[in-house]
């Protein structure tokens, strides 16, 4: 029981932090927060992630790409230009090149991200994820009552890209759409339990700048409600965010979303993905 607890709970915040510092602050700047504020997410998504910590300068950078030429060739990780298996490769090399800046960089993606190289360069390498893989190994050694629960194990070392395989292969996949796009986004649950709001691709492709990624009022983003709570105790700044609306109007006898141009009050932030 206490293996299945420690699972769930590294599942939960591993894909809260991606989501959040990652994602939504990293590579999007859909709120604002204090450097020192800042660094400590740093840490915490470090300390969170252990041996599958993504970089947040790659993962920026990459995932600027995926919105720019989403469903693309040119999208980093598309289901709909590849297999599962080829989508995960192609991830991952791109990444490590990324990270490792083996690759140019279109100056428009650059930029804005959280940079801590000192720390990234020490404690994002091999050296700590292994330190990570043996901590969590004591822990199964310790607490696992039967032998299937190592099963779970692996997955504790790769949570990032396990998570991330999930988003984007049913997150362009599988579910319905709230907004016609050019890509093939999709909303996959309607309360994302499983990767804390992620899986509303469809809605943040329209709305990229909105830290919520729930529009409709049968939505929930679990993500969002932890980004509120940090916003009520003041932590993050969301007075510039976005918001996402879910504006639906009878045009000759069809929904559809009011487009964001149609609604000036709602205006984007400032941001490097402004221009797509
Ligand atoms: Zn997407
Ligand atoms: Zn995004």
């Amino acid at each position: 029981m206490a293996i299945l607890i420690f699972f769930g709970v590294h599942w939960q915040l591993s894909v809260l932090f991606q989501s959040v510092f990652l994602h939504r602050y990293g590579a999007h700047r859909q709120f604002t927060m204090s450097k020192r504020a800042e660094r400590f997410f740093h840490v915490l998504t470090w300390a969170i992630q252990g041996p599958s910590y993504l970089n947040p300068r790659a993962y920026a950078i990459m995932h600027r790409m995926h919105h720019a030429y989403s469903d693309t060739p040119k999208d980093p990780h598309s289901p709909v230009q590849q297999g599962f298996l080829a989508m995960m490769w192609r991830t991952k090399t791109q990444y490590a090149d990324l990270k490792h800046r083996r690759i140019p960089v279109e100056a428009r993606f650059e930029g804005g991200y959280p940079e801590w190289k000192v720390f990234d360069e020490t404690l994002g390498g091999w050296g700590a994820a292994i330190g990570w893989g043996a901590l969590y190994l004591a822990i199964y050694a310790a607490f696992a009552t039967h032998w299937w629960l190592f099963l779970l194990f692996p997955v504790h070392l790769a949570l990032g890209p396990v998570h991330g395989g999930i988003v984007n292969w049913f997150g362009h996949k599988l579910g319905y759409r709230n907004y016609e796009s050019t890509d093939n986004s999709k909303n996959s649950l309607v309360f994302d339990y499983l990767t804390m709001g992620e899986l509303f691709q469809n809605n943040h492709h329209k709305w990229g700048q909105s830290p919520n990624f729930a529009v409709r009022a049968f939505e929930l983003d679990p993500g969002y409600q932890f980004i509120r709570l940090m916003g009520l105790v003041g932590v993050f700044d969301l007075s510039e965010a976005q918001v996402a609306r879910w504006e639906p109007a009878r045009i000759a006898g069809r929904r559809v979303a009011v487009e964001p141009s149609q609604s000036p009050a709602i205006l984007a932030a400032p941001s490097p993905m402004d221009g797509e």
